[in-house]
């Protein structure tokens, strides 16, 4: 039976929902896997610290999803309390140095063991440029870092290495391996996979519908085409749609859908 361990990050805020899962996978007695290392908060050290304990694991390998701050920021402190612990990522040079610790390169298809079995290396860019997903092919588990919550949207900051076409491809990826479940950096659990990564994909190309109908109209910025998408959206959350609105006219320009020139879109 393959059962990852869920440790809250307990890192809860706006950005993060009720805070980041991490998962611990423990073989008995054996070396132990944490998928994300969170940022550094006291609590999630402890909650570590006696998963390890109870499960007799000591812990080998950090495998962290991406290199936003509330999956990779706690990598240092881990270290410090880990010392024979290995960090891995796929590298992002930009972001990766704010993280202090020698980061072992991973590559997409790479096998690594866990808990007594293994996990294959995804590369799922799109959310960021180096994001990954796990897959546990025996249980057909897949750890999805910020690829999917459940409720929710993800966001794709096209400004900072996030490129919705990439999102796209990443989840058809995730579809074809046909999982039983998703265990997500955020929100609950989600084992009816291919619903909710079919609805993801289905809502992204209505809103690509309702850009590209925005363009004809003539609506030339990303904020006027915002405001004739998300009508009547509180305005704390309208920076988030017009980030939003952009990773589709991004996508749309990429394919020769649509061009700008100083801010100005056109169809
Ligand atoms: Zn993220």
């Amino acid at each position: 039976m393959f059962e990852p361990r869920l440790l809250t990050a307990h890192n809860p805020g706006p950005m993060t929902g009720d805070g980041n899962n991490t998962y611990l996978i423990a073989g008995d007695g054996g070396p132990a896997v944490l998928i994300d290392a969170g940022v550094g908060e006291p609590a999630h050290l402890r909650a570590i610290a006696d998963a390890l304990a109870e499960a007799r694991a000591r812990l080998e390998l950090v495998l962290v999803t991406h290199g936003h701050r509330d999956h990779a920021a706690g990598a240092p402190v881990l270290a410090a309390a880990y010392p024979a612990a290995t960090f891995a990522k796929l590298p992002w040079p930009d972001e990766d140095h704010q993280y202090p610790v020698a980061w072992r390169p991973l590559a997409d298809g790479e096998v690594l063991s866990a808990g007594g079995g293994s996990l294959t290396a995804l590369h799922t860019p799109g959310h960021s440029p180096d994001h990954l997903a796990f897959w546990h092919e025996p249980s057909r588990t897949l750890f999805t870092g910020d690829l999917v919550v459940r409720g929710s949207s993800v966001m794709i900051h096209s400004s900072r290495g996030g490129n919705l076409a990439e999102y796209l491809a990443s989840l058809e990826r995730l579809l074809a391996l046909e999982p039983a479940r998703l265990l997500p950096a955020h929100g609950p659990v989600i084992d009816d996979p291919t619903a909710v990564i079919s609805g993801y994909i289905s809502h992204r190309l209505f809103r690509e519908r309702q850009v590209e109908s925005a363009l004809r109209a003539g609506r030339t910025t990303v904020e006027a085409i915002a405001e004739s998408i998300y009508d009547g959206l509180a305005p704390a959350l309208m920076p988030a749609a017009q980030e939003n609105v952009r990773a589709h006219l991004e996508k749309l320009k990429a394919e020769g859908r649509a061009s700008d020139a100083g801010g100005q879109w056109r169809p």
